[in-house]
């Protein structure tokens, strides 16, 4: 079988064996990949021998799994970006264990998404950077539910498709996909109330706290689960970016 080469970013690292790992990437022209990286020495647990980290970009060569298999196999590894920004604060570190689940747990393996492989990485430099951390999470929230066919109608009622009339109240169903006005939400049981002044500004214009919660509340509805990390991102995004009452 051929090797492939790609780009990727490290989203988890599973112990499998004294001596392996299993490593779930993100590349640009696969998507998810999982593989068995084998050789990782036992004095230094945490570290594949070739230097593979967690949320660390790379280029790496692999054999893709044969027949039954579910894993291919991991032959090099060459680091290129380690993101070590992140770990000065904890919203960028938490920020960034966030989207990388969410990426872990709403794309198939083999599945390409070349633009969303290519936000997680500007994501991962942005919050590794100087510029604020909070507006950089509902931004990326929200290009991967574009990247996964989920983006939420947030201009008009999503089902009678008239304009969100500002400072009327407005709902948010996640099953319905988007914005309910006043007159069509009495229909609806899955809804949650939506300030009017959010739906004036955009994931990443608007309070990065309150563009969390609602695009959160949209993924755990699509993935019919919470995300383990979403908690103490929406705690230190709210102590960041204070709410406006
Ligand atoms: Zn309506």
């Amino acid at each position: 079988m051929t090797p492939r080469t790609d780009e990727a970013l490290v989203l988890r690292l599973t112990d499998y064996s004294e001596t392996s790992q299993i490593v779930t990437l993100f590349t640009a022209k696969s998507g998810l990949v999982r593989l068995i990286a084998k050789g990782v020495r036992r004095s230094t647990k945490k570290r594949f021998a070739v230097g593979l980290d967690l949320l660390e970009s790379g280029e790496v060569i692999y054999l893709p799994p044969r027949g039954d298999a579910q894993l291919g196999t991991l032959t090099e590894w060459v680091q290129r970006e380690t993101f070590t920004g992140l770990r000065r604060e904890l919203l960028r570190l938490h920020g960034a264990l966030y989207a990388v689940e969410l990426v872990a747990g709403l794309t198939e393996e083999g599945d390409p998404h070349p633009e969303l492989f290519h936000a997680l990485a500007d994501t991962l430099r942005n919050l590794a950077g100087d510029e604020p951390a909070g507006p950089c999470l509902p931004t990326f929230q929200h290009d991967l539910l574009r990247a996964i066919g989920y983006a939420p109608r947030l201009r008009e009622c999503v089902v009678c498709k008239r304009a969100v009339i500002p400072g009327q109240p407005v709902y948010f169903s996640a099953g319905a996909g988007g914005l309910l006005c006043r007159d069509c939400e009495p229909h609806h049981i899955e809804k949650r109330r939506v300030p009017s002044r959010l739906i004036e500004t955009t994931p990443r214009t608007g309070d990065p706290s309150a563009w969390f919660e609602l695009l959160d509340y949209h993924l755990t509805h699509i993935a019919g689960r919470r995300f383990k990390t979403a908690e103490q991102v929406a705690a230190l995004l709210v102590r960041a970016h204070p709410r406006r009452r």
